[in-house]
């Protein structure tokens, strides 16, 4: 799809001549994001600078019938921000990642959609505060793409995911009309909850131009320990056990052994490589002696659960080490072939034990070599599938097993995305999950709100 000569004079009057992408060169970047998927080059790439202008962004480019893909980072992995066949507009929010306030006394803080999350997470840390979620991303990912897809991360099982810190957000509607809701309260039921439903909407239902977030007192104390297991299921039972005896670690990572012996390839850090599994823990609070109290709880839980081998961290030199094995999971089974494809199966956490059979039966069926990693907490698995997507018959082989890892994850009672989102990969399945009246009723809602399905066509329900 071209856009017309008039069209683009309109949007460099508006935005300034800089902030708008025409050459084929500068549009390529972003024809892809993290998920393994075909690439579609947009046809325009703008990049507003204040909310005025984002809103004058959608309302143009929704009269003239541009498809609309809002892109934070792009570090999304299931091509939510793949523009549509056709290409459309790209709106990036790079410049509209100012924090506008922080509020010590009432703990909440407001920005726009394109500020970092690390950036915001350290600036409300500076202020002696704390903002919780933490997806794995967080260098590099914004605020708006993690309300727009419901982000989580290390810490949800104690502090929740990004849903549970949305206080209230301004998005602008396909006229470009600036639509509010929530507010800075503790409490707010003024109107539909709009916030509720814009969370996970996946930039197909409008564009948020600022977010009010609530901050909370950061923990004064913690431990983290390693536990090594012989069994998965010593692994899983822990998890359970720790959540029966009403602990709440504010971590709880799992490692199978191909990821073990990965990471323990690549990053020499003394990992257990004969371990069937092993759990990173790390238990927090306000007082150093009721975590002292939790650890202690937690290792004879490990200990009960068949885990003969406890390593607790003694400083913060030691507590690095353990979480090193976690962050290098990714960047490690990333390194040991061309392509990774990092799947998103959630299941009840009584499951675990059973879906980590399935995926180690479908990657010997498939012949794939796969690590799985995952917030063992949240029955949040990420099967990682390394593959080299150039061979098509190996490629074939990815597909299936990932076909099927979604038919067990929801015969487990699971979900097909804990926090990746649907996107362009997952949307097929959407039915499976729920029921043909439930893709009908967010068709309705869709159409109702973006009569000409231009935000973010082919996502989330298709
Ligand atoms: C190495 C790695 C680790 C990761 N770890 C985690 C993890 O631990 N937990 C987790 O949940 N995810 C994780 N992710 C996935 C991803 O980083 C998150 O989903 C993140 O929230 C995406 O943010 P983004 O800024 O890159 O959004 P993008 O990818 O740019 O966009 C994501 C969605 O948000 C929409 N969007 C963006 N801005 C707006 C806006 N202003 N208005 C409306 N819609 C908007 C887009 O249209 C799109 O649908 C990881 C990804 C990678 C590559």
């Amino acid at each position: 799809m071209a856009v017309s000569a008039g069209l683009i004079a309109e949007f460099k009057k508006l935005l300034g001549d800089q902030f708008v992408l025409t050459e084929e060169t500068d549009r390529l970047s972003y024809a892809y994001d993290a998920a393994v998927l075909a690439q579609v080059v947009p046809a325009l790439v703008v990049m507003p600078g204040t909310e005025e202008e984002l809103g004058k962004t959608v309302g143009l480019a929704y009269e003239n019938d541009l498809p609309i893909t809002v892109r934070g980072a792009g570090t999304n992995l299931s091509g939510a921000v793949i523009p549509e066949k056709g290409g459309g507009i790209v709106i990036l929010t790079v410049r509209l990642n100012r924090i506008l306030e922080i509020n010590r006394e009432d703990l909440y803080a407001v920005v726009e959609p394109g500020a970092l999350t690390a950036d915001f997470a350290g600036a409300a840390a500076a202020e002696g505060l704390f903002y919780p979620p933490d997806p794995g991303s967080q260098a590099v990912s914004t605020l708006g793409g993690n309300v727009a897809l419901n982000a989580g991360g290390l810490r949800g099982l104690k502090y929740g995911v990004t849903k549970d810190y949305l206080m209230g957000l301004e998005f602008f509607d396909h006229r470009g009309e600036l639509v509010k809701t929530g507010s800075r309260t503790v409490k707010c039921a003024t109107g539909y909850n709009l916030g509720g439903m814009m969370i996970s909407s996946e930039g197909t239902l409008g564009v948020f131009s600022k977010l009010v977030f609530k901050l909370v007192p950061p923990p004064k104390a913690s431990q983290a320990m390693m536990a090594v297991y012989d069994t998965v299921e010593g692994a899983s039972e822990t998890v359970a056990a720790v959540i029966a005896a009403h602990i709440l670690p504010c971590t709880l990572e799992f490692l199978d052994q191909k990821c073990v012996r990965v990471v323990e390839a690549d990053a020499k850090i003394g990992l257990p490589v004969d371990a069937a599994a092993i759990l990173l823990i790390e238990v927090d609070g306000s007082h150093q002696g009721g975590v002292d109290e939790d650890a202690r709880k937690v290792r004879e839980i490990c200990g009960k659960c068949g885990s003969e081998d406890i390593r607790v961290a003694r400083n913060a030199e030691e507590k690095l080490k353990i979480w090193a094995a976690r962050r290098n999971a990714l960047p490690a089974l990333a390194r040991a072939r061309p392509t990774t494809v990092l799947e998103d199966a959630t299941v009840p956490r009584s499951k675990i034990p059973a879906m980590v059979r399935e995926l180690n039966r479908i990657a010997l069926k498939y012949k794939l070599q796969m690590g799985t990693f995952g917030h063992a907490g949240d029955g949040n698995l990420h099967p990682t599938i390394l593959c080299d997507k150039r061979d098509a018959e190996e490629f074939g082989r990815v597909e299936e097993a990932v076909d099927e890892i979604f038919d067990v994850a929801l015969k487990l009672q699971g979900t097909l995305s804990g926090e990746h989102g649907i996107g362009m990969a997952k949307a097929k399945w959407m039915e499976k999950e729920t029921n043909r009246a439930t893709v009908e009723f967010s068709k309705s809602l869709r159409r109702a709100l973006d009569p000409k399905y231009l935000f973010n066509a082919g996502k989330k329900i298709i």
